[in-house]
């Protein structure tokens, strides 16, 4: 495939064929099945002696296109599109893992993440432990002879945790196993674990990748080798795959991703900075400040620090409701990587299907808000947050009582 020089020209043109009549946008093939010219051409693509589409389930001409992209941008030979983050999520696991098998995952995973690896993937004899992976002794001791993937996000929602992906994949190159990323929260404009030696990563398109709120949507990249078994054995058989209009829509939402993440990060990083300096908020979670542990990495493994950050306020659980009630320009919604900033609450929302004591395990206290910083005018964005804090401080919700614990 050819690649370009720029993962900004690549987000436009990369894995494009132009096809008769030489549509500049890419064709939407919106058809479940394709026709062969006759018997024995319909059997040389069954036996894979040549290549076109047989029906969508397997392969799409526009879905594809989506795939050649996203390998380039990973720089990864391969990448296979789901009907979901969590399509993707489960696919990659169950590529990897079967009965007899353990793996490490990181604490605080995405909820459903967290949810199918300890409640699904025991029912199939798979067994995991919860580690923190900015804790190098630790991840080790928890790898057992069975160990096959280690698992995990940085940075890790909410609390923004970024980890190290040379000493984890040091590590687990050393003891024979497989690491998966989920890079959702990055996207390979400002990340690429597989440059950093990483096995498979992984992406929720319906976040950054797509954009724009309305589509569904995952991937999958890799090698060669281990995307084979992950189209033609997981996606085929378990069955999420990805809609071709879908496919459609985020290649469209591809061409800009260069410009939003840019925009997403120095949003982002103004919002962090002016959050920092409010005495009612304790404190503020975006590998962007120097105050972030993650900061170190910034550079070297992140080229920037995106679009989402935590802040936790002074308070408890009802301040924090408070606050997210307060805000107008935010929606108050459980995504990211939107054109529109959001909002969510993750003790009562994204991390509601933890128990309370794994949400504390994980660093997610009652009081904290997570914000998807959007796209708008950062002096809108601002000012959405002055007026919240204002009138939660009139209310006297927010300032720190004396005696009041600082959760
Ligand atoms: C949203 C998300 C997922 C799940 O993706 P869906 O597209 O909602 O299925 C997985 N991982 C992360 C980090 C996410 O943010």
């Amino acid at each position: 495939m050819a690649a370009f020089k720029h993962q900004g020209t690549c987000v436009i043109h990369g894995g494009h064929h132009r096809a008769e009549p030489g549509s500049l946008a890419t064709p939407l093939y919106q058809s479940a099945t394709f026709v062969f010219p006759d018997c024995e051409r319909g059997g040389a693509r069954f036996a894979g002696e040549e290549s076109g589409p047989i029906y969508t389930r397997l392969g799409n001409p526009t879905t594809d296109e989506f795939e050649r992209r996203m390998a380039l941008l990973e720089g990864a030979e391969d990448a296979v599109a789901f009907g979901s983050g969590m399509g993707a999520v489960s696919g990659a696991l169950l590529s990897q893992l079967s009965a007899g098998d353990h793996l490490v995952a990181a604490i605080g995973l995405y909820g459903c993440t967290h949810a199918f690896i300890t409640e699904q993937l025991p029912r199939f004899g798979v067994e995991s432990d919860s580690v923190d992976f900015a804790d190098l002794d630790a991840l080790e001791a928890a790898i057992r002879p069975n160990t096959k993937v280690l698992y995990l996000e940085t940075p890790v929602n909410p609390h923004l945790a970024v980890y190290d992906l040379d000493a984890i994949v040091t590590l687990a190159r050393r003891k024979g196993l497989v690491t998966i990323v989920d890079n959702t929260f990055m996207t390979p404009l400002l990340q690429q674990p597989l440059r950093h030696g990483v096995d498979i990563v992984l992406h929720s398109a319906t976040k950054y990748l797509n954009g724009h709120g309305d589509v569904i949507a995952g991937v999958v990249c890799g090698s060669a080798e281990q995307m084979a078994p992950v189209r033609m054995a997981i996606r085929k058989d378990f069955g999420a795959v990805l809609s071709p209009h879908d496919a459609w829509l985020i290649l469209r939402g591809l061409k800009t991703l260069a410009l939003r993440m840019e925009r997403h990060s120095d949003n982002a990083m103004a919002v962090a900075h002016f959050l920092e300096a409010q005495p009612q908020v304790a404190r503020v979670h975006y590998p962007g400040l120097p105050s972030h542990p993650g900061h170190r990495l910034l550079g070297r493994q992140m080229r920037a620090a995106g679009g989402v950050l935590a802040l936790e306020l002074h308070g408890g659980f009802d301040t924090a409701v408070r606050f997210v009630n307060q805000l107008r320009l935010f929606s108050i919604a459980v995504s990211l990587g939107d054109a529109e900033s959001l909002v969510q609450h993750p003790a009562s929302m994204t991390h509601s299907p933890y128990t309370p004591e794994d949400r504390a395990a994980a660093g997610i206290s009652d009081s904290m808000v997570r914000l998807a910083v959007g796209l708008e005018h950062i002096e809108d964005i601002l000012a959405d947050l002055k007026q919240a804090l204002a009138a939660c401080a009139e209310a006297g919700e927010t300032a720190p009582l004396a005696g009041e614990e600082q959760q």
